[in-house]
């Protein structure tokens, strides 16, 4: 394995039009706010540029880590020596397939692919609208809410082994689960989806979408930044009740505290390190182990820190 200083030659190199960022803040890309710098990014444009970038990596014995919107993402203060693949700016196919499918690429938004199926009178996609992530990072979670997640709706899904060649894989060996998919285990990247949605009637989606935009304003803490849910919701209980009953609902650690709002949340009231979310998340986590017997999973995905 070369270092990455080292790959970043070969990589500009090799591929002169790629854009390439070193020593990128992290901060800029997650919606927690925080994060120091990563070594180096590299934001590819297109599949194919892409495909070259893996196999690139492969070639240098680096694995990349790639990141959509980095809506659930904490990355640690001092940053972490990884090269980051940014997918959000590329990866923006979004067309029909056939007469109630879809295709969308892994750097589109949920809410850009719920506003096309709803332009295309389509429903069974309303429920990933609020969600502030990608497609790819969608499918790497397997991102639901409100008795929806994007299992229901995926046929296939494209991906990019570690050495680039393209893979589509459906039914069970994309392995959706709860907030868990095959990704999660296999280092490959998700280049887009086929929906398989329903034919429905615009106002009808419309009233739905916004109904539950309006749940969510409700009850989430919006105004603050976060990453959503912080703990996968643990068999047979709510996170966020179990939280609350421990008193720990507007519990804080340097900037970070538990949501006055919702106790699921951890927010960043201003200020907050990332050592201070790690430290209060680790709070949380011993005291509803203590009082409650649940150990609390993290749905939050880290880079160059852990629990
Ligand atoms: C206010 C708020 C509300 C939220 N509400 C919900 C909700 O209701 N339901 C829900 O499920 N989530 C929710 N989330 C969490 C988050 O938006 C989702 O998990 C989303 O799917 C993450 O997408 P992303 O593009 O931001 O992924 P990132 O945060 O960038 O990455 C998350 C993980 O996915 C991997 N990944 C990303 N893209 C790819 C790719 N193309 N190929 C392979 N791996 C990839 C990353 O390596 C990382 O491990 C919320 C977050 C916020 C801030």
């Amino acid at each position: 394995m070369v270092s990455i200083k080292t790959f970043r030659q070969s990589l500009a190199a090799a591929l002169p039009g790629l854009e390439l960022r070193d020593n990128e803040p992290m901060a800029r890309h997650t919606t927690f706010r925080v994060g120091g710098p990563v070594t180096l990014m590299a934001l590819p444009r297109s599949v194919e540029e892409l495909g070259a970038v893996v196999a690139l990596a492969k070639k240098a014995g680096i694995e990349p880590f790639f990141l959509g919107r980095g809506s659930n993402l904490l990355v640690a203060d001092q940053g972490a020596d990884a090269f980051v693949v940014k997918l959000a700016g590329g990866l923006d196919r979004l067309e029909l397939d056939g007469p109630s499918g879809m295709y969308v690429g892994a750097g589109v938004t949920l809410a850009q692919a719920a506003v096309y199926a709803l332009e295309h009178a389509l429903t069974g996609l309303e429920f990933a609208h609020g969600i502030p992530g990608t497609m790819g990072g969608g499918v790497f979670m397997n991102a639901g809410a409100y008795d929806g997640e994007l299992s229901q709706v995926i046929r296939w899904a494209d991906c990019l082994d570690e050495s680039g060649n393209l893979l589509r894989l459906e039914g069970k060996d994309l392995a959706l689960g709860y907030r868990t998919s095959v990704f999660t285990q296999k280092p490959w990247v998700i280049t887009g989806a086929r929906l398989d949605l329903t034919p429905g009637d615009p106002a009808a989606i419309r009233e739905k979408m916004t109904d539950l935009a309006r749940r969510r304003r409700s009850k989430q803490p919006l105004d603050l930044p976060s990453a959503g849910s912080t703990f996968k919701r643990p068999p047979g209980h709510f996170a966020g009740a179990l939280i609350q009953e421990a008193g720990l609902k507007g519990a804080r650690i340097g900037g970070a505290q538990v949501s006055e709002k919702h106790a699921g949340f951890v927010v960043n009231t201003g200020g907050a390190t990332s050592d201070d979310i790690l430290s209060l998340i680790r709070l949380v986590r011993d005291t509803v182990l203590d009082k409650a017997g649940v150990l609390l999973e993290p749905e939050v995905r880290m880079l160059g820190c852990h629990l």
